[in-house]
């Protein structure tokens, strides 16, 4: 693919290789916390959100640092094992963190795009995934408050990806039969390639 996004993505590819050890025992302390592939947890669908308290503000904060530890661009808390219907992401560095409780899909894109996607929960996978270019989706902030997101590109996609996370679904069940068997024996093996983005 040529378009602005693949670029991107391999720019953040880069670095991840040359981590510098602070960071890359960061990230790997927070990967601990990361469910991962075979944990029951990352195949159940998420209940919604019913009591907007300082507990579900702390565990929003703390879903925000582990993915910034982890270096990924989105969470949901059911990688967490908490089986809440939240979700956080930030593609821009500099950007305030995206929290989504109880999202719901408004509008999806007719047109689709196909890119690379890595998962925290899948170490060492990377799988084409066909998303919508832009949604819109409804939900609540931490306080309960309705808002509404408007998002295209890699932020679409990485919505997408986390609310596929509170439905139990992974990007192995959104890609091709032959990329889910190699990312099937990669798991197996536990290869450590570093896919270019990971939520
Ligand atoms: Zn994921």
């Amino acid at each position: 693919m040529a378009d602005e996004q693949s670029v991107q993505t391999e720019e953040q590819q880069e670095p991840r290789d040359r981590l510098d050890p602070e960071t890359r025992a960061r990230r790997d302390a927070a990967l601990r916390h990361v469910r991962k592939y075979g944990d029951p947890a990352l195949r159940s669908r998420a209940r919604p959100v019913e009591v907007f308290d300082d507990a579900l503000a702390d565990e929003v904060q703390r879903m925000g640092r582990l993915m910034d530890d982890a270096l990924g661009i989105g969470l949901a808390a059911t990688q967490l094992g908490v089986m809440h219907r939240v979700l956080v992401y930030r593609v821009d560095t500099d950007a305030p963190l995206g929290v989504l409780i109880n999202p719901e899909f408004e509008h999806k894109s007719d047109e689709l795009e196909t890119m690379e996607e890595g998962c925290l929960s899948l170490p060492g996978v990377g799988v084409e995934v066909e998303r919508a270019t832009e949604v819109r989706v409804r939900a609540v902030d931490a306080a309960g408050a309705p808002i509404t997101v408007e998002a295209s590109g890699l932020e679409a996609r990485v919505i997408q990806h986390e609310i596929d996370h509170l439905d139990g679904v992974l990007i192995l069940d959104r890609t091709t039969r032959e990329q889910r068997k190699q990312a099937m024996r990669a798991l197996r093996e536990g290869q450590t390639a570093s896919p270019a983005v990971e939520a």
